[in-house]
């Protein structure tokens, strides 16, 4: 940086005057490359123009909208114009703020300051984009200061840069303060800018009550608040909000919203939602960028509907890392190991490298189809060739591949031999291949670890009582329930959801909720008396041990997903699948149930449960009874 460089005063540009305004700056377009800077810069120097002062402070305008020019260049290009006016030094700051180090754009207007440079209202709204950048609220401050000393701070575009920069350093309160100050110097960009606030700062209840008191909205204020529903948790809402903005008839979407949208209807399994979201991008001809492409493919394979992941990764016009891994993690989890492993050599034909996302999915394929020797290899080869150290996930895939293969001893070695403190969920994952296998004695040592470990999980209380009683030491199951409800450990309420007609229903165990609670239990009686009628019988096993057997049959009747299915065979068409959500792991008995319905009732059923998708057809489950 030069230093002390005397300036003088012309008056500023108007924001509204073209900004390039000779020859052949003139010809450049809003956001100009640099090779097309450069060959305005090589005319420039032809026509003899190279030490004017307009010329080259225009051609640094034109780097200030430029993607990203090199600092070296703007540089000299400053360092050519004798006696740089404020225009000259607004535009070096505004490439300096953009830059890697926005701190330097700071560094220069000290300089300016020095050499008594004057400032006027377009040197603040850079200087606090500089400071919004790298969020820092004492230079924030003073900046603020310098604004208000010189009296640019009725400026909107002044004002608008504090709220931004306040709310950017979490100081929201400050930002309010800003935003409410001057009622009248106010548009669009100072209600989404706070509004913006509102929703960083959790604020959900307050960004609400901000968006229906705006006077205008646009793409950017529909995007702030439905990605802000999102990002708080509060998925149904933002999807809701969705569908109100394209049902008022004007559809504001950016990249952004559409990937956040689709994000919560595949973590909700919501197909029907999804789906219109994929009709709006059609309908607007969003271009099908990656991110987006990979967005749909995650959202289909996560409503188990695994073909149409397919159509739309094989439409992509262009597939990165992140696509290809949605595609390999959606298909592991649909339990098609095979072709997930086929998917991974064509990903590595086509010359991309894995990350640790591609190996959880593919040890899930292998764990998923039983493929002891490739997870083996597969996992040996992630830190072999390809330098990815294993992480708690892949551990917990090789756990599981090895547990539900019966290969408990190598499980336990795999465990012990890691390098990481293993972490409870794998412990768990091996305790419940122990009880599967029946290796009583050492499940029974992992599952005290557990309980002291942590006391407030009933899942190891649950299962530790499950393998006591596979050693029928009553006495012990007794204890163990007993320490569960002295210790107030309380099981998660199982749900499911299912979506009908546009309106989503959740039900949990035992349900009345339901405004047709009474027809679908009625429903449920049919559908018990027609599988009776075909000879099949309620395993009671999964229910606690200490209910008596008929409460056991009627508690199991009324799991979550049975009220789901029985409501799906009300209103889902005959021809089309009930797709069901459920939070929980599917038990044993729904999950025979589910078969069961399928076949003498010829509905295909579609449960996405905690871990994994079932397909229920012609009484057969895609899992092969393997979950
Ligand atoms: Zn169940
Ligand atoms: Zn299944």
């Amino acid at each position: 940086m030069r230093p002390a460089i005397s300036l003088r005063h012309p008056p500023p540009i108007s924001r509204n005057a073209p900004l390039f305004s000779l020859p052949p700056l003139s010809l450049l377009p809003p956001s100009p490359s640099l090779s097309q800077i450069l060959q305005s810069h090589a005319h420039l120097v032809s026509l003899g123009l190279s030490s004017s002062r307009s010329a080259m402070s225009h051609l640094l305008a034109a780097c200030a909208v430029s993607p990203s020019p090199p600092p070296s260049y703007f540089h000299s290009i400053y360092l050519q114009i004798q006696l740089p006016n404020v225009f000259a030094s607004n535009n070096l700051l505004r490439c300096l703020s953009k830059g890697e180090n926005p701190n330097q754009a700071l560094a220069f207007y000290k300089n300016m300051r020095i050499s008594g440079v004057p400032t006027n209202k377009f040197t603040f709204p850079v200087l606090l984009h500089a400071c919004t950048r790298d969020p820092s609220l004492p230079q924030g401050t003073q900046v603020h200061a310098h604004a208000f000393k010189f009296g640019f701070c009725e400026d909107l575009y002044v004002r608008n840069a504090l709220i931004s920069l306040y709310s950017a350093c979490r100081s929201f309160g400050k930002s309010r303060q800003v935003f409410d100050e001057l009622p009248e110097c106010r548009d669009l960009v100072s209600w989404n800018a706070m509004l913006a606030g509102h929703v960083r700062n959790g604020q959900i209840d307050v960004a609400e009550n901000m968006f229906d008191e705006m006077p205008e909205r646009d793409v950017i204020t529909w995007s702030t608040m439905i990605m802000g529903y999102v990002q708080n948790g509060v998925l149904e809402k933002g999807l809701d909000l969705f569908g109100q903005m394209v049902r008022s008839g004007r559809v504001f979407v950016n990249e952004a919203t559409l990937v956040t949208v689709l994000s919560a209807s595949a973590q909700l399994g919501l197909l029907e939602h999804g789906t219109f979201i994929h009709s709006i991008i059609k309908n607007v001809n969003f271009p099908l960028t990656m991110a987006l492409g990979t967005a749909l493919v995650d959202m289909y394979a996560k409503c188990g509907c695994i073909d149409l992941a397919q159509n739309v990764f094989y439409h992509m016009p262009k597939r990165d890392v992140f696509a290809w891994n949605a595609m390999i993690c959606g298909i592991a989890s649909h339990g098609q190991g095979k072709e997930a492993l086929e998917l991974f050599q064509q990903f590595i034909n086509e010359g991309l490298n894995p990350t640790a996302v591609t190996f959880v999915g593919i040890l899930n394929a292998c764990s998923r189809a039983g493929l002891v020797d490739e997870g083996r290899r597969f996992f040996n080869s992630m830190a072999n060739e390809y330098g990815i150290e294993p992480e708690m996930e892949h551990y917990g895939c090789m756990v599981d591949l090895f547990g539900r293969a019966g290969l408990i001893p190598e499980a336990l070695e795999l465990i012990q031999g890691m390098s990481v403190k293993p972490d409870c969920v794998l412990w768990a994952t091996l305790l419940g291949a122990c009880k599967m296998h029946g290796f009583v004695e050492l499940g029974i040592i992992i599952g005290k670890n557990l309980i002291k470990l942590e006391p407030g999980h009933d899942g190891h209380y649950v299962l530790l009582a499950a393998l006591y009683a596979k050693a029928r030491k009553w006495e012990d199951v007794t204890e163990v329930r007993r320490l569960m409800s002295s210790r107030g450990t309380s099981k998660v309420a199982g749900w499911s959801l299912i979506e009908a007609n546009g309106e989503l229903h959740k039900f949990i165990a035992g349900d009345l909720d339901h405004k047709e609670s009474s027809k679908i239990y009625k429903m449920i009686e049919i559908i018990g008396k027609k599988l009776a009628e075909a000879g099949y019988l309620p395993d009671v096993s999964s229910v606690l041990h200490d209910i008596e057997d008929e409460e056991k049959i009627y508690v199991i009747n009324v799991h979550s997903e049975r009220l789901a299915i029985a409501y799906g065979l009300m209103v889902v068409e005959q021809g089309r699948p009930i797709r069901i959500v459920k939070n929980l792991r599917v038990c044993v008995d729904c999950h025979e149930f589910s078969k069961m319905v399928s076949k003498v009732l010829g509905r295909e059923i579609i449960v996405r449960d905690g871990s994994r998708f079932h397909h229920f057809k012609d009484g057969f489950c895609s899992c092969v009874d393997y979950w």
